[in-house]
C-alpha cells in the first residue's frame, strides 16, 4: 500500500470523515455522502418528466413563465435531506451544496438540459454577514461546473429585509418579496437562459420574484432548480 494511502487511513482513524447525510463514517473513495445514502436519497426525477406532468412546473403556471422547474430532492422532515440542508446552512458544510450540485448537473447534462448562466438567489447582506456565506452559492458552483457554464453570484441583489416571512400567507409573501430583487448587472443576463437556484423551495415565491426580476432585465428565459422542494 502506498504511503499516502496508509497516512490517509491513519489520519482518518483520528479524524474520521463522516457522511453528511447520516453521520456514519465514510469508507475510502466515498465523497461527503456515503454510498448507501446516495442510493436512498429521495430524488424527485422531475427532469425526466414531460413539462406538463412536472408538479413543480405546475406551481409556477399563471405566476411567471419558467422554462424548467427542477428540484434534485424531496424535502422530508427529520430525514437525510433535512440533515444535509442543516449541515449546509448552519454547520458551515458548503461541500454539501457543491457535491449535490455536481451530481445534479451531471444528471441534467445527460438529459440534454442546457442553460447559459447559473444565478443563486442572493441572501440579504445582513444575513450574509451573519452566516459568512450564501448557502445557495456552492450548489450554483457545482451545477455550473458539471453543466460547463458560468455562474454569477452577484447578478441579483436583494433590496429589503424580509423577516416575519413565516407569519404571512402566500399572497402577502409574494407581494413582500416581489419588489426585493433587482438585477445588478443587466449585461450579464440579457438574452441568456438563466438557471436560478436556491437551497429549498417551499411556496416558490422567492424564486418567482427572482425569475420576474431577471425577465424584466432582459433574460431570454428563466429556469429554476433547488436542492430540495417541499410538497404542499
Ligand atoms: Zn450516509
Amino acid at each position: 500500500m502506498p504511503l499516502p494511502v496508509i497516512l490517509a487511513d491513519f489520519v482518518g482513524l483520528i479524524f474520521p470523515k463522516v457522511c453528511l447525510a447520516c453521520a456514519e463514517p465514510l469508507s475510502r473513495g466515498e465523497d461527503h455522502i456515503c454510498t448507501s445514502c446516495r442510493a436512498q436519497l429521495p430524488y424527485t426525477d422531475y427532469h425526466l418528466l414531460p413539462a406538463d406532468a412536472n408538479p413543480l412546473a405546475r406551481r409556477f403556471w399563471g405566476r411567471v413563465p419558467v422554462r424548467h422547474a427542477l428540484s434534485y430532492l424531496r424535502f422530508l422532515r427529520r430525514g437525510r435531506v433535512q440533515h444535509l440542508l442543516h449541515q449546509l446552512k448552519y454547520r458551515g458544510q458548503r461541500d454539501v451544496g457543491l457535491v449535490l450540485g455536481r451530481w445534479y448537473g451531471h444528471d441534467l447534462s445527460r438529459q440534454g438540459f442546457q442553460f447559459d448562466l447559473v444565478v443563486p438567489v442572493p441572501l440579504h447582506p445582513r444575513k450574509l454577514a451573519k452566516r459568512g456565506y450564501n448557502q445557495s452559492d456552492p450548489f450554483a458552483a457545482g451545477l455550473a461546473e458539471s453543466l460547463g457554464i458560468p455562474w454569477q453570484p452577484h447578478a441579483l441583489r436583494r433590496l429589503e429585509h424580509t423577516d416575519s416571512q413565516t407569519r404571512k400567507n402566500r399572497l402577502e409573501r409574494w407581494q413582500n418579496v416581489a419588489e426585493v430583487f433587482e438585477t445588478a448587472d443587466l449585461a450579464v443576463v440579457q438574452g441568456k437562459h438563466v438557471l436560478v437556484v436556491d437551497d429549498v423551495l417551499t411556496t416558490g415565491a422567492t424564486l418567482e420574484a427572482c425569475a420576474a426580476a431577471l425577465l424584466a432585465a432582459g433574460a431570454a428565459e428563466v429556469s429554476i432548480a433547488t436542492i430540495a422542494s417541499a410538497d404542499r
